[in-house]
């Protein structure tokens, strides 16, 4: 779709709808060598029939290699919904996302989820590439921004060419001073180990009580 990135849709065959909370995981099972992928659900809970499926295939191991081969038509089969990275969806607190690469894909699903459900909380997304060529569901996320007075985006690029007038950098340099509220705000972090673990330290080390912050680690 864009760069090292797909989104695949897997439409239901049985059972034909499944229920889940934005935000959680499913495991496909994909045979010998590898023979479990975990995969977050990108798309929205009101999506009962089909899920969205965010694949990075820079890696090549045996999860996006077996991604890559699927053609349209193939039967798979996937354990879920797992998972405890949900949404705090009775939380009035302003809600701050914080992505990168395929780390958006639980994340606009809590995004989806919320906007389209009626909450008014502020929600800010911070989502982190790397290239111009990176970037894909930027019309969605303008979109949602345009219907949403609650909803704001930023997207930063680490490494943009010189031409770039968009924002430069990692989201770890930019979250903690761009954040009104910082410490009534909750946090939802998803992607790297590393932006997670430095990302997490910045705001506990300005202040946000830890039980605000949640995270995901995909790798
Ligand atoms: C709860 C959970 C949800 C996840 N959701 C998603 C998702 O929605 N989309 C998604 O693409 N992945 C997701 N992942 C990661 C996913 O399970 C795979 O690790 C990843 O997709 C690569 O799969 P692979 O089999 O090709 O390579 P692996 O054999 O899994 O990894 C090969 C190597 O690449 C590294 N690696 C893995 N992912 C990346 C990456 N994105 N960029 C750079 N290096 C990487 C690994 O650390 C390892 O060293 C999730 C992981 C978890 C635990």
């Amino acid at each position: 779709m864009a760069g090292e990135f797909y989104v695949t849709r897997f439409v239901l065959a049985q059972p034909k709808e499944i229920q889940f909370q934005a935000g959680q995981y499913v495991i496909f099972l994909i045979g010998p060598p590898k023979g479990r992928h975990t995969l977050s659900i990108a798309s929205a809970p009101a999506q009962r029939g089909s899920i969205d499926i965010l694949q990075s295939v820079a890696p090549r191991g045996g999860g996006s290699t077996w991604l890559l081969a699927l053609k349209s038509g193939d039967t798979v089969q996937f354990l879920g919904p797992l998972g405890k990275f949900t949404l705090q969806k009775e939380s009035k607190r302003p809600k701050v996302f914080v992505a990168t690469g395929c780390g958006l894909a639980p994340l606009r699903s809590m995004i989806l989820d919320y906007l389209e459900t009626s909450g008014t909380a502020r929600v800010t997304l911070w989502w982190g590439l790397r290239h111009e060529t990176d970037i894909f569901w930027q019309e969605e996320l303008d979109g949602l921004r345009k219907k949403y007075p609650n909803f704001q985006y930023t997207m930063t690029l680490s490494k943009p060419v010189d031409a770039w007038m968009g924002v430069r950098g990692r989201v770890t340099q930019h979250v903690v001073g761009e954040t009104t509220e910082l410490t009534h705000s909750e946090f939802y972090l998803c992607g790297s180990r590393q932006m997670i673990i430095d990302m997490k330290g910045l705001l506990t080390d300005n202040g946000v009580p830890s039980e605000q912050i949640f995270t995901e680690t995909f790798f």
